[in-house]
């Protein structure tokens, strides 16, 4: 049992040295021999079994009646066409499933969890899958535990384990607990701490004892059926449009069958007629196109640096209207570097590649407070941990007093860990006559502490003159948009608890440091402003610090834009709400502002998207329309919280995604205006010609193979277009817009009656080359082969032209490019090719009763074919037109 039994013990057992940890050759040997650390999920869906989750559809269903029906009449052909046909569309969903599958596979990848670990004798950020039993762990605040581990050392550890115990109030952990009784409790075993549990607060080391499916989550496998299938708003709606049109179908089925019967029509054609009618008018391939263009869209947006953890959240990225950022690492570089300090009243500039500088007592002071109250490292140019703390270890550096030397002469027993909202940080170290507490941290908090200070190498009382002394040089540095830490101490004969330590504090001094902007944020901003989105910067930061950097970014023009966290809390929450839009900075702020500030924008009817990466910012990220955690700075939480990773930190990031967001919500909303187009010109076209007691202009198992097949193609093209560098350009989306707003439903409609009634021409012409009228009833076969063969022709050209005009609903087909979207050209090619297969070989030819036609009629084919492309660009031209000048 491991917790029962000693560290050492435990240490010996798993053959590790607790300095070093494993060393790298032998983490190898023993990744084979228990191979990698992760839960076995539920087995992978096969393609067969996937291929058959395609034919569980309504649609098919019918289908496959009608085939029935189709054989027991003894027509064969049309039996073995509508299999054919029902059998090809599976595939074709079952390729875009499968690659949709994958693209999501390959995201959740990217954010598979990561673990500090020992190896080697160094500390490295490693796959948690790749951890073996043996493994020294570094445990801190806002990391998953990633196997079971026996605790070895422990600071204010705190796990929350409720996915393992159900227990959602976090347990206070202890390294140096032993327990005896073998049926301790999971919940009590405060030595162990359990894979799939949280930190929530402190630090801890331990070592691995034991990985994947040994460990008790896995033993109880609870949390393996994480479905991320969800559907997106947009799909639910299209599936509810779906089911409606499915509805009218059923309607105008029924309604047609009634009428020919009526009219005395062969009954068994009219069936089917009715069948492929309906085939026509379910708009089946809808949520498949909708989630292959997700996917890929996605795809697309993990390459430039977002992850989309949700499907739902590229519709609502759209819709953004404001970005609430952090300041440090997405707004600057988070590259800190001390360029000032402050002690015995007096400021000093300390140089940017200085080395071997001389200090002074109270110089000495500061930075060993500074230092030792540090968790970061740095050693041969790298650094590690929190880019504030490395700042400081790199100054100790500059004056010859380095982390490792101090850490070994001053032994760490005791600390109270930095959080945001307190935005302090103490450590207990050992002192030459007993100990020290060293606190560093926003000087503010740190002056509400403090009664002493140091000058001169002598401890005097903090006067209020002192005090404003401290406060003026603050804001100078912040002014000049420089980031302040205060420290200080105060000497102990004891070991003292983490909660007395931070009072009665001796202030030693305060450093300055510079954090750049990042270069390409400006530029992001100005676009970002231009596409009706407004910045808004959220800082732990000073408010000084804080405006002087949202003035050069172009967020903020002046300090009266900003309001820090305790104004907050002085104002009402109605006031608060009326006066939100004022503000661009908010500084001084803690987790619970972020949520308070989200709330007051979405009450206005904004759509916001929030950053954070702290254990305390999941509220936030989780009340934000979009929460974005960072990836390279984020905590487990934050990451768990959010609905999009920025694996790059990058504030640009989110005006891409943003960009992104927008171009995918169109190509999808292409995709389907032009389904629906090409569906309602099947419909019109029968339902036409039913009612006006014509023949019928096109045989079932013809609509079936265009709608089926031919169209399939460009709409999955149309929602791969490249993006529209105009999208930039205008107000964001408002997300209770109808799918069939600022002119989409016209356009469907249009489109489809043009196809539908083009398709007729078609077919008049083709009766009318051989002297029938449409009202004739004695039409000989061939004359209707004939003219079918130009209906049929027709209606799938005119379809594939009209999805060139389709990618965009002002520009021209030339504006656009007319070979920008290959896939698109590749589509119509494919069309063609299949159209002119179907009706030249012989084969086909029969079997869909069709004739090759001439070169005369080719042309006149493809003539009808470019009315609607052409009557939908005449359109754009009027509205072009007045764009301009509404402009
Ligand atoms: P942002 O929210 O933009 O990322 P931030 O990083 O400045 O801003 P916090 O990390 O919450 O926000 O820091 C808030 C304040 O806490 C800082 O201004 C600084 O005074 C103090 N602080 C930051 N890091 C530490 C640390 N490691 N130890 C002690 N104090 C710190």
């Amino acid at each position: 049992m491991w917790f029962s039994r000693s560290q050492e013990e435990i240490l010996k057992e798993l053959d590790v040295n607790l300095h070093t940890g494993l060393n790298t050759e032998e983490a190898v040997r023993r990744l084979e021999e228990y191979g990698e650390n992760k839960l076995k999920g539920k087995p992978k869906k096969s393609i067969i079994s996937l291929f058959f989750i395609q034919l569980k559809d309504m649609l098919i269903y019918v289908l496959l009646g009608a085939a029935l029906v189709t054989i027991i009449i003894g027509e064969y052909v049309d039996a073995i066409i509508i299999l054919f046909v029902v059998v090809l569309n599976a595939v074709i969903g079952l390729v875009q499933e499968y690659k949709a599958e994958k693209a999501i596979e390959a995201l959740q990848q990217m954010t598979a969890p990561k673990s500090l670990v020992k190896r080697s004798g160094e500390i490295k950020e490693v796959d948690s899958q790749e951890l073996v039993p043996g493994d020294i762990v570094i445990l801190d605040a806002g990391r998953y535990i990633p196997a079971d581990i026996r605790l070895i050392e422990s600071a204010n550890l705190q796990i929350e384990e409720s996915a393992l115990t159900g227990e959602s109030v976090p347990s206070n952990k202890d390294a140096k607990d032993i327990f005896t009784d073998p049926k301790t409790s999971l919940g009590d075993q405060s030595n162990m701490a359990f894979m799939s549990t949280l930190t929530t607060y402190g630090r801890g080391e331990g070592v691995v004892v034991a990985t994947a499916m040994d460990t008790q989550i896995g033993k109880i496998a609870k949390i393996l059926d994480e479905d991320i299938e969800e559907m997106t708003p947009l799909q639910k709606r299209l599936e509810e449009l779906g089911k409606t049109l499915g509805f009218i179908a059923i309607g105008i089925c029924v309604l047609i069958f009634i009428i020919a019967l009526i009219q005395g029509r062969d009954l068994f054609e009219m069936f089917l007629t009715s069948i492929s009618l309906a085939v026509a008018a379910i708009p089946e391939g809808l949520p498949a196109i909708v989630a292959i263009v997700l996917a890929l869209g996605v795809t697309r947006m993990s390459k430039i640096n977002a992850i989309v953890k949700k499907l739902p959240a590229v519709e609502t990225l759209g819709c953004v209207n404001v970005i609430c950022s952090d300041k440090t690492g997405t707004l600057t570089q988070n590259k800190m570097t001390v360029v000032k300090h402050y002690v015995s009243n007096q400021v000093k500039d300390i140089p940017a590649e200085s080395t071997g500088l001389e200090a002074t007592s109270d110089e000495k002071e500061l930075v060993k407070s500074f230092v030792l109250c540090s968790d970061a490292t740095y050693e041969n140019g790298e650094g590690t941990g929190d880019p504030t703390e490395i700042a400081l270890v790199v100054l100790g550096d500059k004056y010859n007093l380095s982390r490792k030397i101090l850490n070994s002469q001053h032994k760490r027993v005791g600390e109270k860990p930095f959080d945001s909202d307190r935005k302090l940080m103490s450590t207990l170290n050992i002192e030459e006559n007993g100990y020290r507490v060293h606190t560093k941290g926003a000087v503010d908090n740190l002056l509400k502490i403090a009664t002493k200070t140091l000058i001169d190498g002598k401890v005097i009382p903090l006067t209020e003159e002192l005090r404003n002394e401290y406060l003026k040089v603050v804001e100078e540095m912040s002014n000049q948009a420089l980031r302040v830490l205060g420290v200080g101490y105060k000497d102990t004969t004891t070991i003292i608890e983490s909660e007395d330590m931070e009072s009665d504090l001796i202030l030693i001094g305060l450093v300055g440091m510079i954090d750049p902007p990042r270069l390409e944020v400006k530029a992001s901003i100005i676009e970002a402003k231009a596409a009706g989105i407004m910045p808004i910067m959220i800082t732990g930061d000073h408010k000084n610090t804080a405006v002087a950097i949202a003035k050069e970014l172009g967020i903020a023009d002046s300090i009266e834009q900003s309001l820090t966290g305790s104004e907050i809390e002085e104002m009402s929450d109605e006031e608060f709400t009326n006066r939100i839009n004022e503000y661009r900075v908010f500084a001084r702020v803690s987790p619970e502002h972020k949520v308070k500030i989200v709330k007051a924008y979405k009450y206005h009817g904004n759509i916001v998207s929030m950053t954070g990466d702290g254990v305390n910012d999941a509220p936030s990220l989780k009340s934000a329309d979009i929460g974005v955690a960072m990836g390279i700075t984020g905590t487990d939480v934050s990451k768990g919280a959010s609905d999009m990773i920025l694996t790059d930190d990058n504030f640009s990031t989110i005006v891409h995604a943003i960009e992104e967001g927008r171009n995918i919500y169109n190509n999808i909303k292409k995709s389907v205006i032009f389904l629906l187009s090409c569906n309602l010109g099947e419909v019109i076209a029968i339902f036409a010609s039913v009612l006006f007691f014509w023949p019928i202009p096109l045989l079932p198992t013809q609509i079936l193979w265009i709608n089926l097949i031919t169209d399939t193609f460009p709409a999955i093209a149309l929602g791969l277009d490249p993006g529209d560098r105009d999208v930039m350009k205008k107000k964001p989306r408002d997300p209770k817009e109808s799918f069939f707003a600022k002119g989409a439903g016209f356009r469907a409609i249009l489109g489809g009656t043009l196809i539908g009634i083009l398709t007729l021409v078609a077919f008049y012409f083709g009766l009318k080359e051989y002297g029938y009228n449409l009202g004739a009833n004695d039409i000989p076969d061939g004359v209707l082969i004939y003219a079918r063969t130009m209906a049929f022709v027709v209606l799938a050209a005119s379809q594939l032209f009209y999805s060139l005009t389709m990618r965009h609903p002002t520009k021209s087909i030339v504006q656009v490019g007319l070979f920008s979207n290959l896939y698109l050209i590749g589509a119509i090619v494919i069309g063609f090719i299949l159209q002119l297969g179907v009706i030249s070989i012989p084969f086909f030819a029969r079997a869909f009763r069709v004739q090759m036609l001439s070169l005369y009629d080719w042309g006149l084919v493809i003539l009808f074919a470019l009315v609607p492309l052409f009557i939908n660009e005449i359109i754009k031209i009027f509205l072009r037109r007045k764009d301009k000048q509404g402009e």
